[in-house]
């Protein structure tokens, strides 16, 4: 039954809860206070008998356990000797066609008297607190600034996107229980699962939405392990509304903990809790997982991330710049898309230190920034080759200009040139031919499949070519 009150009514209970709160406030501590006690609302008041709405049993029987003198005292205070307290909780949070579900509870434990005055604050702080485990407070771990709207959309990531936002949109009510979104390092699980949590949250506020990292999940445990305290945490988990576990193949091979999480998971799915979870492989690639557990992925839906196409890296450019209120011109975003690849979080990086070094030595973003910028990082990580050096070292060594390479001239002195620099671009780089072409002027990619082709068949008929190219490589060794 859900409880509506007039509105004077409510006014008169409101006032009575407050009242309440200003006593516990005084004798509980502040973190216990707004874990336990913010999230209550004063349902109705009958007479003597004050009724509160808490998010769920586990609240309840919290609350029953660790604060019943203080709120003794509090009902004391605001109605007298003679008042008494009532639970209603909240068991459904219902959905767009249903009302919430709530149940009644009389207090189990309250004393009808007061304690004397001098209530240690120490004896009513959370058992968990005690324990010590930072994650088992209210706190949901969310990032607020992961949202759907700068979650760009692509071909890339369109399904994943589309089933986190049903699932956002109606929890533990869709048939995607649970939702696996798996894909590279980099390319925004975290982002999207953090997005849906973020959602579910502000839309829900009595819905308590968990985001942890399956590193964090299986230090806690080890810690509760430790401590005597598997209950504490068990029970924590399994009153989560919305379980997001972040890179869940950290669990391969530690036992125990998947264990644990196993019957975690079991419980949350049977009371139509939300499970999320990221891998950086698809379900069937992780290894070292209990096939028990296993197949309990399987059960929902699967969806992966892609690496984002052109024009999505463009538009991903565009909202982070948006972001960061910098303004750079198109045919450096484009310069930029073209020329990393290779996941967003290296993109989003370019980005950065691009804005540092423009502020540092207050210059514009130009396309000479860029390249500069973009040569730097990759050569500090020892990573590819890029298409500049790879223009650079043809053009020495056939003593042409890069603008040769990059322009439209037709002959054969620059024509081979052009070709060879393009095959090694192709080996040496992971960039489209599409990519490829941009950066020589704008070439169509069908143009970057033949020049591959010629330089491939020259290498096989040709010792000079081939010479070449075995040189050419050798510099980027
Ligand atoms: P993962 O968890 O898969 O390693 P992250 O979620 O941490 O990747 O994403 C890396 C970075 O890229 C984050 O800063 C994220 O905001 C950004 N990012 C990834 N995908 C997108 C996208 N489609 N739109 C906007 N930003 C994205
Ligand atoms: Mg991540």
């Amino acid at each position: 039954m859900n409880v509506t009150p007039q509105p004077n009514i409510q006014r008169e209970v409101t006032t009575v809860w407050n009242r309440c709160l200003s006593v516990i406030r005084d004798i509980v501590p502040e973190d216990s206070f707004n874990i336990w006690f913010e999230p209550i609302r004063p349902a109705r008041l009958n007479g003597k008998v004050l009724t509160i709405q808490v998010p769920s049993e586990f609240f309840y029987e919290h609350i029953e356990e660790n604060f019943v003198h203080a709120l003794r005292k509090a009902l004391d205070v605001a109605i007298g000797r003679d008042g008494q307290l009532e639970y209603s909780i909240i068991v459904d949070n219902g959905d767009s066609q249903n009302k919430p579900l709530t149940v009644k509870m009389p207090t189990t434990k309250t004393p009808q008297t007061a304690r004397p005055d001098n209530v240690t604050p120490n004896l009513l702080r959370s058992p968990f607190e005690l324990k010590d485990l930072d994650s088992l407070t209210l706190d949901s771990y969310l990032n607020p600034s992961y949202t759907f709207d700068n979650y760009i959309e692509g071909d890339c990531n369109r399904l994943a996107r589309q089933a986190g936002y049903a699932v956002a949109e109606r929890p533990g009510i869709t048939s995607f229980n649970p939702l696996m979104i798996h894909g590279g390092v980099g390319l925004g699980k975290t982002h999207l699962v953090q997005a849906i949590g973020n959602y579910i949250k502000n839309n829900n506020q009595n819905k308590f939405v968990l985001y942890v990292t399956s590193e964090k999940f299986t230090n806690q445990f080890l810690n509760a392990v430790r401590s005597d305290g598997i209950r504490d945490f068990t029970s924590f988990y399994m009153q989560v509304d919305v379980l997001v576990i972040d890179d869940v193949q950290f669990l391969q091979k530690k036992e125990k903990t998947q264990e644990i999480f196993f019957h975690i998971f079991n419980h949350l799915h049977q009371s139509g809790k939300q499970i999320i979870m990221t891998s950086d492989r698809a379900p069937r690639a992780l290894d070292g997982l209990e096939d028990r557990l296993l197949s309990r992925f399987k059960w929902g839906l699967s969806a992966d991330l892609q690496t984002p196409d052109l024009e999505t890296r463009i538009a991903i450019i565009q909202k982070k710049l948006q972001a960061e209120g910098v303004f750079i011109e198109n045919n450096v975003i484009e310069y930029l898309a073209h020329s990393v690849n290779t996941n967003v979080r290296e993109l989003e990086g370019v980005i950065i230190s691009l804005m540092a070094q423009a502020s540092l030595n207050r210059r514009e973003i130009d396309l000479d920034l860029a390249k500069t910028t973009l040569r730097s990082i990759v050569v500090d990580s020892e990573r590819e080759v890029t298409i500049d050096s790879i223009q650079e070292a043809v053009a020495s060594y056939f003593n042409v200009t890069i603008a040769d390479l990059k322009s439209k001239g037709r002959r054969r002195e620059v024509v081979h040139p052009r070709q060879v620099a393009m095959y090694l671009a192709k080996e040496k780089t992971d960039l489209s031919l599409k990519s490829i072409g941009y950066h020589f002027g704008g070439r169509d990619h069908t143009t970057v499949i033949h020049a591959v082709q010629t330089v491939s068949d020259l290498v096989g008929k040709h010792p000079e070519t081939r010479d070449t190219v075995a040189k050419l490589r050798a510099q980027f060794k």
